[in-house]
C-alpha cells in the first residue's frame, strides 16, 4: 500500500489530520507523521531527521506521498530525501496539495489499494471538489498549482536546456545572475535539474539544487512572458551566467583550486599549521576577533503583522548597507548577500514562522539556521563553504533586530588578526593598513574571506586549528604564508630564520612595487607606454600603486549599471572629474557607454536581439538612442574644461559615418554649453573588422585608435568570446587577429596617430614580444597585470 507522510509544523495539527484520516479509511491507511520539533520551549517546527523516519517508517515497495504545510516543511523534506538511502528515494513523491484536503484524498485512494500515480493525482486533485462547489474556476487551481515547485507544468511552458561549465557550478554569484535578469519577468520561472525543481527567482534555491559542473539543467518558463524569459536565460547562459572569463580559463577568477580541506602536516613545536591561502611573511601583535550571534530576546510575540515588520525593516536596512558595499571593488560577494537576504523562499519560510506563532527573532534565527544546515550538507566543498555566508547574512538582520552592536576590532597598530573565521563583512571593514596577516581557525580556500584576504593582499592562512587557544591577544607572532605556519614560539634559530626570510621578502616586494613605478624600456631602448583598464573609481589607486601611467580605458558602464536609473550628468561630471584629478597629468580615456550585446542595462531595458553580439551593441545603441550619449558627452564635456588630461574614446566603431555623428553631437553640446570641443581628443576603438579594413579613413577622422582585441578577436573569428566550445577560435595569437592588429597600427602610423591596445592581449607577456614587434608602443591591461607586462617589456629587445 502506498504509504503517507504528513509534514507540519504543529504536532497536533497533524494528529488532527491523522485522526480524520484513519477515520475515514477505517484504519486502513499507512500514515506517519514528522510535526513539530523537540523543544519543550518552542515545539512549532520542522525536522528532517523526523521525516526521513516517518518515510522510512511507511515505506513499501508501493512508495510514499509527503505532503507538507508551508515553508520549511518543504524545505526540511526536501533536505530529509537528500538524506534517505537513494532506494526509498526514489520511490517518494512530493505533492503540493493542501494538506487537509490532500491527505484525505490520497489516503482514501492509498487505503483503497490504488497505485501511487492514482494516490498523487487523487491528492493534486483534492481542492477541487470544494472549488467547483465554491464556483472557483479552474484556472485559479492551475495557477495556484504553477506556483508551486515539483507541480507539473502548464502547457505553455517553454523550456530551454543548457550543459553547465561553470568550474563551481551554480553558486552564488552565477544564482545571482539568473534571479538579476529575471527578476522582472511575469510568470513563472524555474530551474530543473534531474527530476528536483526550484524557483529561479529564489538564490538560495538554486544555489541549494546544487548543480556542479558538467550538469544538464533545464530552464522553464510559463506565463505570457515566457518566451522573453527563455531568450534572457539563454543569452545569460551563453556567457555563462557572467564568468565566461572563468569559463574560459578553467577556475573562478578569484578562487584557487582547493589543494587539500584536510591538513596532515606534521606538528611544528612552537607554530600551528594551517592552510596558506595567500603568501607572504610578516611579523606582528597577534589582535583576536571574536563575533558571535546575538541571542534571541526572551519577549512574548506581538501580532504577526508587526513581527513581519520588524523582520522585514531589518532586512531592508541589512541589503541596503549591501547594497553599498557592493558598489566597492570585489563587491559582488555583498551583491549575492544582499540577493540572498531578498529571497523569496527565505521571505517564505520566515514568514511562515512567525504565522504560527514564532517572535521575528527566533523566526529569523531558525529560518536561516536551516538554511545554513542546507549548505553544511551540500555535496561539494565550495557550497559548503558558503554556509558562512548564510552566517554573515543572519547575523547582521539579528544585530539590526536586537539592536547588538557589531563586534569591532580595535586595530590599532599594524597586527595580525586571528579569527575562527571572518564573515565577508569584517573583511571588506578592515583597515588593511594595520592587518598584516589574517590566520583563521576555520574558513576554506574558498571562503569569502580568503578570496577577499587575497584580493587585499593580504597574507593569510585558514584551517590553522588551535590558533586561538595557543594565542594570547597582544603575543608577538608570525605568519609564514609560504609554508603555511603560524609561530607563535620559534626557536632562536626559528626566529633568526624567520627574520632574514621576512625581510628579504619585503625588500622582494618593496623592490617589485618600485619597479612597477618606473617607465620601462625595451632591452634597446624602446620606449613603452603602460596604462590602466578600469571598471571606476576605486580602481584608480591600485592602477596608480601598479604603476599606470594613466588610464588607458576607463569602462564607463558601472555608472550605468549600478543602479535602475540613468546616471545624471552630474554624477558623470563628478567621477569623470574625481579620477582624472587623481591621475594628475596623465591622461584618462573615458569610453563612452559600450553597452548593449553581451552587457544589458536596468535603467534601459533593450529588446532581445537574435544576434546581440551583431546587434545594437555601443555606439550603435548611443546613435539611436542619443539621449544616452548626449548626457554623458555634456558630463565629459564639462570634466575636460577643469582637467585636460580628459579623452573620449567610442566603441564598436564601423563606419567613418559614426564618428562623424558622435562628433557632429559632440560640437552641438559644445556650443550648447559655450565650451570648445577642439581641444579635447576623440578616439575609436578598432574592435570591428570594418574598422581595421577602413582604417586609413577612420584616422582621418580621429585623434588615436585603441584596438579591443576581446571583440576585434570575436569579430574576425566569428566567434562568440564567451562560447567556451570555441576557445580555439577565440585565440588573438591566430594570424588573422595578428594581421588586423598589424594593419591598424600601419595606418595609425601613416596617419600620425597614436595606437594603443586596451584587450585583453595587451596584458599577456606571451603576446608583448610580437606586437611590440608590430610597432605597438601603448598598452592599457587590468592594473594587477602591469608589473609583470612592464618587466616583460624590459626583457625584451624590438624586432625590427
Ligand atoms: C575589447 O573588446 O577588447 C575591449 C577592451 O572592450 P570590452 O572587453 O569592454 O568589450
Ligand atoms: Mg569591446
Amino acid at each position: 500500500m502506498v504509504g503517507i507522510v504528513v509534514v507540519s509544523h504543529s504536532r497536533r495539527l497533524a494528529e488532527g489530520v491523522a485522526e480524520l484520516a484513519t477515520q475515514m479509511t477505517q484504519g486502513k491507511v499507512n500514515l506517519a507523521i514528522a510535526a513539530g520539533i523537540d523543544d519543550p520551549e518552542n515545539p512549532i517546527g520542522t525536522d528532517a531527521i523526523a521525516v526521513m523516519g516517518a518515510i522510512e517508517q511507511v515505506c513499501d515497495a508501493q512508495g510514499v506521498v509527503v505532503l507538507m504545510d508551508l515553508g520549511s516543511a518543504l524545505l526540511s523534506t526536501e533536505m530529509a530525501l537528500e538524506l534517505l538511502d537513494e532506494s526509498i528515494r526514489d520511490k517518494v513523491t512530493l505533492v503540493a496539495a493542501p494538506i487537509v484536503e490532500g491527505t484525505m484524498a490520497a489516503s482514501v485512494a492509498a487505503a483503497a489499494g490504488l497505485p501511487m500515480a492514482t494516490v498523487v493525482e487523487e491528492a493534486r486533485q483534492a481542492l477541487s471538489v470544494k472549488q467547483a462547489h465554491l464556483g472557483e474556476s479552474v484556472a485559479m487551481a492551475a495557477e495556484a498549482e504553477a506556483a508551486t515547485p515539483n507541480a507539473a507544468l502548464a502547457n505553455d511552458a517553454q523550456t530551454f536546456e543548457w550543459h553547465v561549465k561553470n568550474p563551481h557550478g551554480l553558486h552564488a554569484r552565477p544564482a545571482a545572475a539568473i534571479v538579476g535578469a529575471l527578476a522582472d519577468v511575469d510568470g513563472d520561472v524555474w530551474l530543473q535539474k534531474g527530476d528536483q525543481r526550484v524557483s529561479a527567482r529564489s538564490l538560495n534555491s538554486i544555489a541549494k539544487l546544487g548543480v556542479r559542473c558538467d550538469d544538464d539543467i533545464t530552464f522553464v518558463a510559463t506565463g505570457a512572458q515566457a518566451a522573453n524569459a527563455v531568450e534572457r536565460f539563454r543569452q545569460l547562459a551563453q556567457t555563462h551566467f557572467g564568468e565566461a572569463d572563468a569559463v574560459a580559463r578553467g577556475v573562478t577568477a578569484d578562487v584557487q583550486p582547493e589543494a587539500s580541506t584536510t591538513l596532515d602536516a606534521p606538528a611544528v613545536a612552537g607554530a600551528v599549521s594551517g592552510l596558506s591561502v595567500n603568501e607572504g611573511i610578516v611579523s606582528a601583535p597577534a589582535v583576536l576577533f571574536t563575533h558571535s550571534m546575538p541571542a534571541v530576546p526572551e519577549r512574548d510575540a506581538r501580532d504577526a503583522a508587526s513581527e513581519i515588520e520588524h523582520v522585514k525593516r531589518a532586512i531592508d536596512t541589512v541589503a541596503a548597507h549591501l547594497d553599498q558595499q557592493a558598489k566597492r571593488p570585489h563587491g559582488d560577494i555583498f551583491a549575492a548577500h544582499s540577493m540572498m537576504l531578498r529571497d523569496p523562499e527565505l521571505w517564505q519560510a520566515v514568514q511562515a514562522r512567525i504565522q504560527v506563532g514564532a517572535i521575528a527573532e527566533r523566526a529569523w534565527a531558525d529560518a536561516l539556521q536551516a538554511l545554513a544546515d542546507d549548505f553544511r550538507a551540500a555535496e561539494s566543498q565550495y557550497m559548503r563553504e558558503r554556509e558562512a555566508d548564510v552566517q554573515d547574512i543572519a547575523r547582521q538582520v539579528m544585530m539590526e533586530m536586537t539592536g547588538e552592536p557589531a563586534a569591532a576590532v580595535a586595530i590599532e597598530q599594524p597586527s595580525i588578526l586571528l579569527a575562527r573565521d571572518l564573515m565577508p563583512s569584517d573583511v571588506a571593514g578592515l583597515d588593511t593598513a594595520k592587518v598584516l596577516g589574517i590566520c583563521l581557525s576555520e574558513g576554506g580556500k574558498t571562503s569569502h574571506s580568503a578570496i577577499l584576504a587575497r584580493a587585499m593582499g593580504i597574507p593569510a592562512l585558514v584551517k590553522a586549528r588551535g590558533c586561538l587557544e595557543q594565542v594570547t591577544p597582544g603575543q608577538m607572532v608570525t605568519l609564514d604564508g609560504f609554508a603555511g605556519l603560524l609561530w607563535f614560539a620559534p626557536s632562536a634559530a626559528v626566529s633568526a630564520q624567520l627574520a632574514a626570510q621576512r625581510d628579504a621578502w619585503q625588500t622582494e616586494q618593496h623592490q617589485a612595487k618600485q619597479r612597477a613605478l618606473q617607465h620601462a624600456s625595451t632591452t634597446d631602448g624602446i620606449s613603452v607606454s603602460v596604462l590602466a583598464n578600469i571598471g571606476g573609481p576605486d580602481d584608480v589607486r591600485k592602477a596608480l600603486d601598479s604603476g599606470a601611467e594613466g588610464v588607458g580605458l576607463f569602462r564607463t558602464e558601472f555608472l550605468f549599471q549600478r543602479s535602475d536609473s540613468l546616471p545624471t550628468e552630474q554624477e558623470q561630471f563628478d567621477v569623470y572629474c574625481d579620477i582624472a584629478a587623481a591621475l594628475g597629468d596623465q591622461p584618462l580615456t573615458i569610453r563612452s557607454l559600450d553597452v548593449g550585446g553581451d552587457k544589458p542595462l536596468a535603467a534601459f531595458p533593450m529588446p532581445s536581439e537574435d544576434n546581440p553580439f551583431l546587434g545594437v551593441r555601443g555606439v550603435r545603441l548611443c546613435l539611436k538612442h542619443p539621449e544616452l550619449l548626449v548626457t554623458q558627452l555634456r558630463a565629459i564635456l564639462r570634466a575636460h574644461q577643469q582637467h585636460r588630461n580628459i579623452q573620449l574614446m567610442i566603441p564598436m566603431v564601423a563606419r567613418v559615418d559614426e564618428v562623424r555623428q558622435v562628433k557632429a553631437l559632440l560640437q552641438r553640446e559644445a556650443d550648447a554649453l559655450g565650451l570648445d570641443a577642439s581641444t579635447l581628443p576623440v578616439g575609436i576603438m578598432i574592435e570591428v573588422p570594418a574598422a581595421v579594413l577602413n582604417a586609413d579613413a577612420l584616422a582621418a577622422e580621429v585623434d588615436f585608435f585603441s584596438i579591443g582585441t576581446n571583440d576585434l578577436t570575436q569579430y574576425v573569428m566569428a566567434a562568440d568570446r564567451g562560447n567556451t566550445e570555441l576557445t580555439d577560435l577565440i585565440n588573438y595569437f591566430d594570424p588573422a587577429v595578428l594581421r588586423a592588429i598589424e594593419m591598424t597600427c600601419a595606418a595609425g602610423g601613416k596617419a600620425g596617430i597614436p595606437v594603443s591596445m586596451c584587450g585583453e592581449m595587451a596584458g599577456d607577456p606571451k603576446a608583448t614580444q610580437q606586437l611590440l614587434n608590430i610597432g605597438l608602443r601603448k598598452f592599457s591591461a587590468s592594473a594587477s597585470l602591469l608589473p609583470a607586462l612592464k618587466a616583460q617589456i624590459r626583457q625584451t629587445a624590438v624586432m625590427k
